[in-house]
């Protein structure tokens, strides 16, 4: 059977065709729901996105801003899941002044509201919001509030924020996000409508990357590597490609897993910080791809696909058992350098286990 058009438009969509202005972090499926409820008018005045660390919940936010506000040609007709004549999917335009000012920060009616990592969301934020969210948006349709790990209000906070979510007003959207929604005060979530997030597969990620990236800049191994390692959440698969994480992981391949003089990398590493647990991230990669080969004989779900034939080699030389331990130690010293500590003898010792003395 041939696909619907809209099958199509869909799947030129995900593909994310280059000049596209869709941001191909947010998630899809979702946007397509709200451009479904803003054509039906049956927008809700709040709603609570969760989904885990890096599912595209504040990208998506931000497109969802942009599809209420959008005053581009089709911004404000029946456009769900039409295709313009580029293949796009014009949820917004991404050109008119109203997407240009939410991307630069500088549309009056668009607000984010956020704090910096591990502090909390604090009275005088949500007031911020309070005092904003009665007046008429300003030159948008809606005033839009995006209000970042909602689980990290204050209980100050959080029941301002009650107050504004049992008195809505009429023009005002607050999309709340959270990665662990358990955490949210029951009164906030209760008030809100859920949305969720579900990571996609690793290899649902893959077909997606495959038509994101050029093949002469990605190769399908770089590629293969990015969504498995990013377990199939995209914003974690383009940081890793952003930060060259592909071209340097078979460096710590050959350097340390396969080689038996790894003390020169051993002391280069061991001196920075971030590159260590980068490495380290990938060490238990390699240590579980291991194990899946020998507990399993698993090829299909491997992370370091490209190097199978070194995975086999390797993984003949211990037991699953061994195998076991040698991630726990990975996992044990990664845990030191978070917590500050200095990892060079647990190296040196893994480096022990992995060849002898
Ligand atoms: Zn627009």
């Amino acid at each position: 059977m041939a696909p619907s058009p809209a099958l199509r438009a869909r799947a030129q969509c995900k593909a994310g065709k280059s000049g596209s202005p869709i941001d191909p972090n947010m998630n899809e499926r979702i946007l397509n729901r709200f451009a479904l409820l803003k054509k039906k008018d049956r927008l809700a005045h709040a709603y609570l996105l969760t989904g885990a660390p890096n599912a595209g919940k504040t990208r998506t936010a931000v497109a969802i801003a942009k599809l209420l506000n959008c005053e581009g040609e089709k911004g404000d007709s029946a456009f769900f899941l039409e295709k313009d004549e580029k293949g796009r999917c014009p949820h917004y335009c991404g050109q008119c002044p109203s997407c240009k000012k939410i991307d630069s920060g500088n549309h009056p009616d668009f607000h984010r509201i956020e704090s910096p990592e591990g502090e909390s969301l604090k009275i005088e934020q949500i007031r911020d919001v309070i005092s904003q969210v009665k007046f008429r948006p300003f030159s948008g349709k809606y005033k839009i509030f995006i209000i970042r790990d909602v689980e990290r209000l204050t209980t100050e906070a959080a029941n301002a924020l009650l107050k504004t979510l049992e008195e809505p007003s009429a023009s005002s959207l607050l999309l709340l996000t959270t990665s662990s929604a358990e955490n949210v005060l029951e009164t906030i979530r209760s008030r809100c409508h859920m949305v969720n997030f579900f990571s996609s597969s690793n290899e649902e990620l893959e077909v997606s990357l495959k038509g994101r990236y050029n093949a002469a800049s990605t190769s399908p191994e770089e590629l293969h590597f990015l969504a498995y390692m990013a377990e199939g959440c995209p914003g974690k698969a383009q940081r890793l490609a952003d930060d060259k994480v592909p071209s340097r992981k078979n460096t710590y391949i050959d350097q340390f897993l396969l080689s038996a003089h790894s003390d020169e990398f051993i002391n280069t590493i061991a001196a920075d910080k971030d590159r260590l647990k980068e490495f380290l991230r990938i060490v238990m990669a390699w240590f579980r791809d291991a194990i899946l080969l020998k507990a399993h004989g698993d090829h299909k779900r491997l992370i370091h696909a490209d190097r199978v034939d070194d995975l086999e080699d390797f993984a003949v030389r211990f037991t699953v058992n061994d195998l076991g331990i040698l991630y726990r130690e990975t996992v044990n010293a990664y845990k030191m350098v978070v917590d500050n500590l200095n990892v060079k003898l647990p190296l040196l010792i893994l480096k022990e286990q992995l060849w002898g003395n």
